[in-house]
């Protein structure tokens, strides 16, 4: 089983995706935890590209390559060789994030991530993707409270990109309600995780 966490930043997808991976560890679920960009060697390395961009950063369109490029390796690497195994993979963000942030805010569009998602990792989708949503002022009071040397966003975005973000995530859930699974995160991390349970009660009782 595939299971995708999406989101913002600051919505806690990333504790989420963990506390997810923890429970079904305790259930005899033999669950893998990853996270994109990322995952494997190659795909951190082009997640530092993307976090630390040389000169003065990448346009909309290089960024969705790199992004579907890190995401190829993952998939080649560690996605489909667990899943062929039989193991469970958790996966903080997925291509819909890559919809929602170049494809939607980022304006290259829908069909072209789609494409390259096609070309880059066969069109893998997970068999549920879980979005967790907070008001964006609770997002904005979370990300202040992090630590301030922390590094592990993407600079140079305003509030209005951001909006953008949440919109397109919104859009890809209401179109698309048989994949996700939509959480409201605005709740201590517990109650959130009892919610996130709740909404992947078909594929766990399976
Ligand atoms: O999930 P995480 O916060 O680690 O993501 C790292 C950075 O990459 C964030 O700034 C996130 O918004 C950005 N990102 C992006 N497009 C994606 C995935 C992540 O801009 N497809």
């Amino acid at each position: 089983r595939f299971i995708a966490f999406e989101g913002g930043e600051g919505t806690g997808k990333s504790t989420q995706a963990r506390m997810l991976a923890e429970t079904l560890r305790r259930r005899g679920i033999d669950a893998v935890l990853t996270r994109e960009p990322g995952g494997t060697p190659g795909a951190e390395a082009i997640r530092s590209l993307l976090l630390d961009p040389p000169g003065e950063g990448w346009g909309a369109s290089a960024e969705a390559l790199l992004f579907a490029a890190a995401r190829a390796d993952h998939v080649a690497r560690l996605i489909h060789p667990a899943l062929e195994r039989g193991q469970w993979v958790v996966c903080d963000r997925f291509v819909d994030s890559s919809r929602a942030y170049q494809g939607g805010a980022g304006g290259v569009g829908d069909d072209a991530v789609r494409a390259l998602h096609a070309i880059g990792s066969g069109g893998l989708r997970p068999d549920l993707t879980v979005l967790i949503e907070v008001p964006p002022q609770t997002a904005a009071a979370r990300l202040a409270r992090r630590d301030a040397g922390r590094s592990d966003a993407i600079g140079g975005r305003d509030a209005g990109y951001h909006a953008q973000v949440a919109k397109s995530f919104r859009a890809l859930a209401v179109g698309e309600p048989a994949a996700f699974r939509v959480v409201d995160g605005d709740a201590p991390v517990d109650e959130v995780h009892a919610r996130v349970l709740e909404a992947l009660a078909t594929l766990l009782d399976e």
